[in-house]
């Protein structure tokens, strides 16, 4: 039988704990999970390079996870990358309504762009829907709370705040 292969895009700028939720929730629902970590775009300022993002990502999963993950950087549009890659879906967590609204529109767009690639959703753990990026890097700012990102990243954002002087 084929190999069934979904594709998890996002910035994981860093990645958290609720990103790795949704990727081990998507393995069980797939042969191969590629993670494609998005390298930019003029709306978006990023704190850590791609490659750094993807170190960190990668330090989360364990040798049995590793094995099923493939990891890229990439630059165009998501679906040209499912397609690419052979994906048969495209993986994305949901927390809020308002991510659901973007998201409705966004996979709608990709199934224009490429018809043969379904969009998966996975409804967030409710214990982790609060976290966020951009939230954790504000929070770790001001305090040493664990629980939203692994300890190396929470080391990592510290030592980016250090260099940015903030
Ligand atoms: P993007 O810029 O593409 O939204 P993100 O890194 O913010 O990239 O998120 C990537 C994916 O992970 C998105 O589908 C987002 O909804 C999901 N996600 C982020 N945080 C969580 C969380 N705490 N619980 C579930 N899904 C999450």
């Amino acid at each position: 039988m084929a190999k069934r292969t979904l594709l998890y895009p996002g910035s994981f700028d860093p990645p958290t704990l609720g990103h790795y939720d949704i990727m081990k929730r998507g393995l069980k629902l797939a042969d191969r999970v590629i993670v494609g970590v998005h390298g930019g775009s003029l709306s978006k300022r990023h704190w850590f390079s791609p490659e750094e993002r993807i170190d960190l990502f990668e330090s989360y999963f364990s040798p049995e996870e590793s094995a099923k993950i493939e990891l890229c950087v990439y630059d165009g549009l998501t679906a040209d990358l499912a397609i690419e890659k052979g994906a048969q879906g495209i993986l994305r967590g949901l927390r809020t309504a308002s991510d659901f609204e973007f998201e409705f529109s966004m996979a709608a767009m990709n199934k224009h762009l490429a018809p043969g690639v379904e969009t998966i959703f996975i409804r967030t753990d409710e214990n982790l829907a609060h976290i966020s990026s951009s939230l954790s890097k504000d929070v770790l700012r001001y305090r040493n709370v664990p629980g939203m990102v692994s300890e190396l990243v929470a080391n990592k954002i510290r030592e980016r705040l250090e260099e940015l002087g903030s």
